[in-house]
């Protein structure tokens, strides 16, 4: 550890995870710490709105948060760069600036917080006729080409999850279970928020939806919110193809690895998860076989005592969700702020599955709370009117706080 007058925290990345943990440690810790945080942008957006955005729902500045004002108002630096490695072991981060000048910055304590990778190079095809909405210029592509749809099959899913096997996290073994797709909740939304779409354009009648799943369609909820799920879609009137691992995007159809193909006329895909490239690049004992920092169950890595990690780019966090990344973000600060001499509890990490799928054009989001798939009993999938609301509370919330999820218990959907 270097001499300083105070203890320097580095995060990386600047979403979900890396806001919590930098907002909170700030809030925890004060003058104990001096935080910067490094994000390749500079804004930070509000993801869970992006197929509001790509349904014309809201607009892009509606989503936006500018990092280089957010930030400094609470005290905590910003540096725009591109992370190119870390070495864990030297205490240093390498990154890229805006301008292509090379630099390098170290610190005492580390709180990666950079992500999954959407590994579109993975399916051919995708440059060409891929479309999604996991990230903004996406959802702003997808906006353009539902404007001008004429009808057709709309083929709706997700990549495979190229999970880390090991070395694994240092949690219970329930906390982590094996997942064929990373998170699958944006296609359940886009299935229900298309349909609305459509119908309110009057074209419900011209589009067919077909859903597709690497694996069993949400297999991280339980039997029975499943059932529930089968039963809306043979209602709507939506087929459901489970076992499909994509591995090409044609003009108008998609084929799997099996060579089974689904005609589809427009295809939205979240793209196969992998580990971040940066982190792929770093320190090999930081990460495990699949580019995902392994971690105690206080986001320390299991090798770097001086490192943390949250989010997405944690190993235990499955399924990639933004609630558990706030989670996981939470703890790494409560946690390193009780290292910085401060007494606060820090929270026990317990995996639940909590979000809602929105269907604004018809006034309803159904709210999801399970457990089951790590051994739990809750088991909770309501569709109401209000759990609309609370998605948009959600939303303004993020914004208005600029990202600081702080009472999310409270206000946001959670
Ligand atoms: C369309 C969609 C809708 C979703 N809806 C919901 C929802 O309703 N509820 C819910 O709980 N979850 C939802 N999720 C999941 C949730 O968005 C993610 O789990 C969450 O964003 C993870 O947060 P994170 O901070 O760990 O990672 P990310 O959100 O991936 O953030 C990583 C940050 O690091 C930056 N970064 C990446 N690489 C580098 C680099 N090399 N150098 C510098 N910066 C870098 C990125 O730009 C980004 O700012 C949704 C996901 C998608 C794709």
């Amino acid at each position: 550890m270097r001499l300083r007058s105070m203890t320097k925290v580095l995060v990386l990345g600047a979403r979900f995870g890396g806001l919590s943990a930098a907002y909170a440690l700030k809030r925890l810790a004060g003058n104990k710490a001096e935080i910067k945080v490094i994000n390749n942008t500079r804004f930070s957006y509000f993801r869970p709105a992006l197929p509001h955005v790509a349904t014309g729902v809201i607009n892009e500045n509606d989503v936006m948060v500018d990092l280089t004002k957010a930030l400094p108002e609470k005290r905590i630096n910003f540096q725009q760069g591109t992370v190119e490695k870390i070495d864990a072991s030297g205490g240093l981060v390498y990154y890229t600036k805006p301008d292509g000048d090379k630099a390098e910055e170290d610190y005492d304590y580390l709180i990666i917080a950079l992500g999954a990778h959407l590994g579109t190079e993975l399916v051919k095809g995708w440059d060409k006729y891929g479309y999604s909405v996991c990230e903004l210029d996406y959802a702003l592509k997808l906006r353009e080409k539902l404007k001008d749809f004429k009808g057709g099959t709309i083929a709706i899913g997700s990549g495979l999850f190229y999970q880390g096997k090991s070395p694994k996290p240092k949690v219970p073994e329930n906390y982590v279970p094996v997942a064929d797709a990373a998170c699958e909740g944006p296609i359940f939304e886009m299935s229900l928020m298309l349909s609305g779409y459509f119908k309110k354009k009057g074209m419900l009648n011209k589009v067919k939806f077909v859903v597709f799943s690497p694996g069993e369609y949400l297999s991280d909820l339980s039997t029975m919110s499943r059932k529930i799920v089968r039963e809306m879609y043979k209602q709507m009137g939506i087929e459901l193809v489970d076992n499909f691992r994509i591995k090409e995007i044609r003009e108008n159809e998609i084929a799997d690895e099996a060579g089974k193909t689904i005609k589809a006329d427009l295809t939205i895909l979240i793209p196969p998860y992998t580990g971040n490239p940066a982190l792929k690049n770093s320190t090999p004992d930081l990460i495990d076989d699949g580019g995902f920092v392994p971690t105690d169950l206080n986001m320390v890595s299991i090798n770097y005592d001086n490192v943390y990690a949250v989010g997405d780019a944690n190993s235990l966090t499955v399924p990639k969700l933004g609630y558990l990344a706030v989670k996981t973000g939470n703890i790494a600060a409560q946690h390193l702020a009780t290292r910085l001499g401060v007494q606060v509890k820090v929270d026990q990490y317990y995996p639940t599955i909590i979000c809602v799928a929105d269907n604004p054009f018809e006034g309803f989001g159904i709210a999801v709370k399970d457990d089951t798939w790590y051994g739990g009993t809750t088991s909770i999938a309501a569709p109401s009117p209000i759990n609309h609301i609370k998605k948009e509370l959600f939303h303004k919330y993020f914004i208005w706080t600029k990202g600081d999820m702080a009472l999310e218990k409270f206000l946001a959907s959670w």
